[in-house]
């Protein structure tokens, strides 16, 4: 082929990607290829932009090989793919993001050659509603088989706000990417309509403003804000438990939204028949439409978003001590964050990379922690319940028999242990008990472990029997 010109190369490159897109995952694709640009190609050589240099050593050892023998195959000879970081001005800085309106690729002005590629696209999505953190758009949630379900749900409801799935709620332990999600909605559709009102709170935020509204004799004012809006997105609904007041201004407020066809997006940490303390038609308002559960990612997964948020920042980790990271935080990902930035700043400090040791003596205390999510009451106290063959009404009953409060303390320090749950919210798990007596109930077990050899390995199995439980 004399007279080759780019087009031609790009072309190549293009069917390159095409076809080796079929021999990969969406997520893989999304993860590394999408970003990826045509600059320019000879004969020997095509030249191909990438982000950064941890990009660029990524895609070269995990894909490199396979894209060569690729490309040889549809130009019919061997050409050398030189990766190219591209220095482009930070894209994903906060408050310069790229207009809503700005429709072209953003593109180096360095760059040799108009980018020719139709499929790279990298405008982010997040947009400049106030409430909204940049970070959290569609863009840069990793989908796995964890989250799929939830993550196409919250694409279609950005795409048919009001129709699709309304209300949806997406209910899982923390860390899972709820307030992500129902941010990236957000965001999604603030970028299409920004004429539309979004309101994105969290459930905490909305009880205070509505007691605060109710102290200054304001209410239609806190009324006239949350019945006119054309999208609610409000966060960690199980906040409102005992909150009877705010619990029947939502439940207004719910109505009047959903009969004039507005979008209502919740999230909870837990599904809702768990919720305790919520009026039931409030309860029943939640459960209409779509519920769907996040549950926690799985090893590639972990890795996919480790990748991300690695890239997203610049950092790069070698593949061992990513791997060492994500095979010992399995709970959820903002464990999995934190381990992250631990490592690197720990980098930062000491101006070297991270070897396996050093990360394995850095987070240790991280990989200690047990699983927190999932587990819910019910499962701890059946899971008790059965092991001592008491009945789980026995445990939230008031009998203080020996074989029944030995039972009842080991699952309330279970609970402690493995959950989230305050001590006021285990005590009324336990036939509404005062929280000092769930204190009360956790020292007593630590110390008795101490002084009897076989409590011990008793508590071991089962929190090992409860987090397996929650797993299957
Ligand atoms: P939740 O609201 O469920 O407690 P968040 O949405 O706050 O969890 O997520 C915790 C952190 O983990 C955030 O920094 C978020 O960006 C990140 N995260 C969670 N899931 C994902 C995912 N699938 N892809 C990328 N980042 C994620
Ligand atoms: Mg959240």
């Amino acid at each position: 082929m004399n007279n080759s010109t780019d087009w031609d190369w790009s072309s190549f490159w293009e069917e390159t990607l095409n076809q080796f897109r079929e021999n990969i995952t969406e997520q893989e694709w999304v993860m590394w290829f999408s970003s990826l640009e045509y600059i320019s190609g000879t004969e020997e050589t095509v030249s191909i932009g990438v982000p950064s240099s941890f990009y660029k050593d990524q895609i070269s050892q995990k894909y490199g090989k396979d894209i060569s023998t690729k490309l040889e195959e549809i130009c019919g000879r061997k050409l050398n793919i030189d990766f190219k970081v591209q220095n482009k001005k930070q894209k994903d800085s906060f408050k310069e993001d790229i207009d809503a309106d700005q429709d072209t690729e953003v593109s180096s002005p360095k760059k040799p050659e108009p980018n020719k590629n139709p499929k790279v696209n990298n405008i982010s999505s997040a947009s400049k509603h106030r409430q909204l953190n940049p970070d959290y758009t569609f863009e840069t949630f990793v989908i796995g088989n964890n989250n799929s379900f939830a993550a196409n749900a919250a694409n279609a409801i950005s795409k048919n706000p009001g129709t699709a799935y309304n209300p949806c709620l997406f209910y899982g332990g923390v860390g899972l990417g709820k307030t992500h999600l129902l941010q990236s909605i957000g965001h999604s559709i603030y970028k299409d309509n920004p004429d539309l009102k979004i309101v994105y709170v969290t459930a905490e935020s909305f009880t205070n403003e509505f007691l605060d509204m109710v102290a200054k004799k304001n209410m239609h004012q806190f009324k006239n804000k949350y019945r006119s809006v054309d999208i609610l997105l409000i966060d960690d609904i199980h906040f409102l438990q005992k909150k009877e007041a705010t619990q029947e201004e939502l439940f207004h407020t719910f109505n009047a939204l959903y009969e004039s066809k507005k979008q209502i997006v919740f999230t909870c940490d837990r599904p809702i028949s768990e919720l305790k303390n919520i009026t039931d038609r409030l309860k029943s308002r939640f459960e209409r439409g779509l519920n769907v559960d996040l549950k926690p990612p799985d090893l590639e997964t972990r890795q996919a978003i480790l990748m991300k948020k690695m890239e997203k920042r610049n950092i790069s980790i070698s593949k061992e001590v990513i791997e060492l990271i994500c095979q010992n935080i399995t709970s959820n990902v903002r464990d999995l964050e934190a381990a992250l930035l631990k490592l690197t700043a720990y980098a930062e400090l000491v101006q070297k990379d991270i070897s396996i040791d050093i990360a394995k003596e850095q987070l240790k205390d991280h990989f200690t922690g047990p699983a927190q999510t999932h587990i819910s009451v019910d499962h701890i106290q059946k899971v008790v319940s059965d092991y001592f063959n008491v009945s789980t009404a026995d445990l939230k009953s008031k009998k203080k028999t020996k074989a029944i409060t030995t039972p009842r303390q080991i699952a309330m320090y279970i609970l402690r242990e493995l959950t989230e749950y305050s001590t006021t919210e285990i005590g009324y798990e336990f036939g509404g008990r005062d929280h000092t007596t769930v204190m009360h109930a956790y020292h007593r077990i630590e110390s008795r472990m101490k002084t009897d050899p076989t409590l011990e390995p008793t508590i071991k199995n089962l929190i090992k029997t409860v987090i397996d439980a929650a797993k299957s």
